[in-house]
């Protein structure tokens, strides 16, 4: 076969479909600040800019200890945070997992499950080694991080639109959710005032802010992408009819995931895209989230593998079964493969033979390497997409600012905060270097603590 083509040959195809030009980058953002500015103006727009209730930047002064509660997608977090002032916190925590059952039996149960998670917590941690005595009626302040989207139109109350993350809980949609758990609090007679109900990335907004001053917006890459920052009150024009001061500043829960859906006018969709959408639980929904997050990088690349199978140019011969089921290919392998140390790529070797019981050339190796840099590499450029529409509409380029950052594709994927940094610079030249991100230390379970000082001293 003469005319066979190599492994760099089809390299070059994906090269072309899955890089993005600085100038495509700088339509993104045009297109995306619209998009936070349509959310702003009217409710049930396509990224719904989410009021929080959480009002200006802690003051780094809040002191004391706070309980956090932190019910996310695996598990259910217990912490208590003292703040020590100046940026220093302390935190002791327990972890419990959730099972399928407790995330899709009655709402109630659940927050039963959270209350009594907390009992013990305080009957044993705090009692014993923090010297804290909840006599004589003392109740400590709590914040309840539930990263669910809720609608509400004050700190301490949230009511669930709808579960996501695979939770499906019974009588908890359209449900005040606060209400729920201070029902479960009441029942085990916890001496615990519940202040406030925050989202992730509010969380970790606050905590970011706390501990660096120059933080002015936060991001979430985990499972789901996210991202929150504070707004001026005077400019969301669709909350006039709460009459606050105007002077305000609020944070703003973007839910900038849905950036794009239903439209896909924007965002550069591949055909594997499209079939990661199409095949997809919610259709048309989360579009800028599908091209990002954790939950679905490994199954584009699962997708690209599939085709080539077809093709006939992978593995021919071999029994390919194992490639061939949805999201059996984890993002975590793109990590792998791309920090892979060996010129063998023996780390690649190891993920396909074990896990895929499929035997790899080198050549195959490298392409697979290099699949893997273009897919995170595309997902770090989006991100600073997203950072940059934030940073031109509050005008923060020339001064510069600091972004908080979570989530295990940020923590653990190797060069993703290198990439959004170098796709700042190109979509903003030698400036986007004033714009800087760092991983938030524990934002929701910190954020969360912050919150209930903060609302505490409004009230
Ligand atoms: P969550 O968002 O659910 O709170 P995480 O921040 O841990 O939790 O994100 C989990 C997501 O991160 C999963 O989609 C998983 O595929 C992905 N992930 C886990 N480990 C890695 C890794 N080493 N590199 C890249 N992605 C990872």
């Amino acid at each position: 076969h003469a005319t066979k083509r190599t492994m760099a040959d089809h390299l070059r195809k994906y090269e072309t479909l899955f890089t993005l030009t600085p100038q495509r980058m700088r339509m993104i953002v045009e297109a995306f600040k619209d998009s936070l500015e349509l959310g702003l103006e009217k409710p049930e727009q396509i990224v719904p800019m989410v009021p929080t209730f959480v009002f200006g930047w802690p003051t780094g002064k809040e002191l004391g200890d706070y309980l956090a509660l932190d019910l996310g997608g695996t598990n259910l977090r217990v912490c208590l945070v003292t703040l020590q002032g100046d940026g220093k916190f302390e935190i002791t925590q327990s972890k419990h997992r959730l099972t399928e059952e407790q995330k899709h039996d009655d709402g109630q149960k659940l927050f039963d499950f959270c209350a009594e998670c907390l009992k013990t917590f305080i009957d044993t941690t705090l009692r014993d080694d923090k010297g804290i005595h909840l006599t004589d009626g003392k109740k400590l302040p709590l914040g309840f991080t539930f990263s669910y989207p809720c609608s509400q139109d004050k700190i301490d109350h949230g009511v669930l639109i709808r579960w996501t993350k695979g939770f499906g809980a019974a009588n908890t949609e359209g449900n005040d959710v606060a209400a729920m758990f201070r029902k479960s609090l009441e029942k085990y007679e916890l001496p615990v005032t519940l202040e406030a109900l925050i989202n992730d990335t509010t969380g970790t907004l606050l905590a970011s802010h706390y501990v660096n001053p120059e933080t002015k917006i936060a991001c979430i890459f985990g499972t789901g992408c996210n991202a929150a920052y504070m707004e001026h009150v005077k400019d969301i024009p669709k909350m006039a009819k709460y009459k606050i001061d105007e002077k305000a500043d609020i944070a703003i829960n973007c839910e900038w995931g849905a950036f794009d859906s239903f439209e896909h006018e924007h965002l550069p969709r591949t055909k594997y895209d499209i079939i990661v959408d199409e095949t997809s639980n919610k259709p048309n929904e989360q579009a800028f989230e599908k091209l990002i997050s954790g939950r679905y990088l490994g199954e584009i690349l699962r997708l690209v593998i599939c085709e080539l199978i077809d093709e006939g140019v992978l593995f021919l011969g071999q029994n390919t079964y194992k490639l061939e089921s949805p999201y059996v290919f984890e993002t975590a392998f793109l990590s792998l493969m791309e920090s892979d140390p060996t010129d063998e790529l023996l780390m690649i070797i190891g993920i396909f033979s074990h896990f895929f019981a499929v035997e790899t050339t080198l050549a195959e190796r490298q392409f697979f390497r290099a699949l893997a840099k273009l897919i995170g590499k595309r997902a770090a450029r989006l991100s600073a997409c997203g950072i940059a529409s934030i940073v031109s509409r509050m005008g923060y380029l020339d001064e510069g600012c600091s972004v908080g950052a979570d989530g295990s594709l940020y923590n653990k994927y190797p060069k993703f905060a290198d990439r959004i940094h170098e796709g700042l610079v190109d979509i903003f030249g030698e400036k986007g270097r004033n714009i800087i991100t760092h991983h938030a230390e524990d934002g929701s379970g910190v954020g969360s603590a912050i919150i209930a000082a903060m609302t505490k001293v409004r009230k």
